[in-house]
Formats: structure tokens, C-alpha cells, sequence
């Protein structure tokens, strides 16, 4: 098979970093876990904060066994696959294996490719840049919409209407528009109680 087969198998896929530490944010927030990053993104948000891991071409190409050796040299049984736009792969493989492994897997996506992989926890963030996929309704246990402008509350609710009605809803404050943000965000949560405050808690603890 060539590289490219690999990873359209799902058997190699593109790494940009994968690291040990606390989730923080939505509903594992505070609780140790191995973040894989994978390369790769087109769903182009202007606000991005991994910009660099819009190109997949710039990441190593590294085996689902290695990745998940990687994992296994930790404690914590918590896996979080993120991006870039992890959906961008096939992850069925990689998730079978981490789960024969013993860990919890989550995932942190847009929404914006067809869904795959086996996830214990499935943390929807759609975005104004590239339209979700339908498949991903069906599968989130969280919806989280970061609040970067005043539209992105209706933005939020009418994602909101398209998820199962055991979705968690959480708003998140942009962190560079924190400021504004925030209070806003609270208020709106007091007055829609189906939300509720989700914050990037890492960036207040300094961990990636
Ligand atoms: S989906 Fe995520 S990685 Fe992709 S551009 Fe948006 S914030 Fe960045």
C-alpha cells in the first residue's frame, strides 16, 4: 500500500503533536487527558488558534500503533482527538484500537466531514466558515459554540435545534474577545437556561 492508501485507511494518519494534560474545557473539563492533534483543516475560521495545522502535508505520517504506544506511556485512560479537523480522516481504526486498549475516547470536531470512529464522547463545535455534515447531529453528546460576534448566539440556537435532545448546549467565549464576551454570555445563559458557560480553563492554568 502507498502512504496515501494508509491514510485514506485510516491506518496512518497526519500528526501535528499529541500531548498529556487536562482537558480544559466542556464536560471533561479538569480531568487528565492525551490529546492527539492531527494535521490538517479546511474549514478556515478566522479566529483560529492552530492555524498551523490547516496544512496536513507539513505532519508527520505515523502509524495508529505508534500513536497509540504514544498514549499508553501515560496513566490517564482519556483520549482527545482534535485538530485541525479530525473528521478529515477516518478514525475507525484508530479508535477500535484505542479502545481495545482500555481508553475513553473523545473527539472534538466541526462537524464538517462525514462522521467516523468509535467516541464515548462526541464534542460538536460547528462553524460559520464550512457547514456541518449531517451525520454529526446524530452523534453529538455536546454541542459548543464559541461566541465570537453577537450573531453566534442564533448561530447557537439554531444548531441547537438540529441536535438530539440529550445534547448538551455550552457557549463558549472566544478568548480573545473574552472580555466582551463573557458577560454577555452569562447573562444570555441565565436567561436561556438550556446553555450553559463553558471556558477555556486551560488557558487560565497556562497548559497547552
Ligand atoms: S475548525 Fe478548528 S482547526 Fe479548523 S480552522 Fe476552525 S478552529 Fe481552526
Amino acid at each position: 500500500m502507498t502512504t496515501r492508501e494508509f491514510v485514506d485507511a485510516g491506518l496512518q494518519l497526519p500528526l501535528m503533536e499529541a500531548f498529556y494534560t487536562i482537558q480544559g474545557e466542556g464536560k471533561f473539563t479538569g480531568h487528565p487527558a492525551y490529546f492527539i492533534r492531527l494535521g490538517g483543516c479546511d474549514v478556515g475560521c478566522v479566529w483560529c488558534d492552530v492555524k498551523e495545522s490547516w496544512e496536513a502535508g507539513k505532519w508527520p505520517i505515523v502509524s495508529i500503533e505508534e500513536i497509540v504506544a504514544g498514549a499508553l506511556a501515560h496513566p490517564g485512560r482519556l483520549v482527545v482527538i482534535t485538530g485541525g479537523e479530525p473528521l478529515m480522516y477516518n478514525l475507525d481504526p484508530l479508535t477500535k484500537l484505542l479502545k481495545e486498549k482500555g481508553f475513553t475516547t473523545n473527539i472534538e470536531t466541526s462537524g464538517a466531514h462525514p462522521f467516523s470512529g468509535d467516541f464515548d464522547w462526541v464534542c460538536f463545535s460547528p462553524k460559520k466558515f464550512k457547514k456541518p455534515h449531517p451525520s454529526i447531529y446524530e452523534q453529538a453528546d455536546e454541542l459548543k459554540v464559541v461566541i465570537f460576534h453577537d450573531s453566534d448566539f442564533k448561530f447557537a440556537e439554531e444548531h441547537a435545534q438540529s441536535v438530539r435532545s440529550s445534547c448538551e448546549l455550552r457557549l463558549q467565549p472566544e478568548w480573545s474577545k473574552a472580555d466582551i464576551f463573557t458577560p454577555k454570555l452569562i447573562d444570555y445563559v441565565k436567561s436561556h437556561p438550556s446553555w450553559k458557560v463553558s471556558l477555556q480553563t486551560h488557558k487560565f492554568m497556562d497548559i497547552p
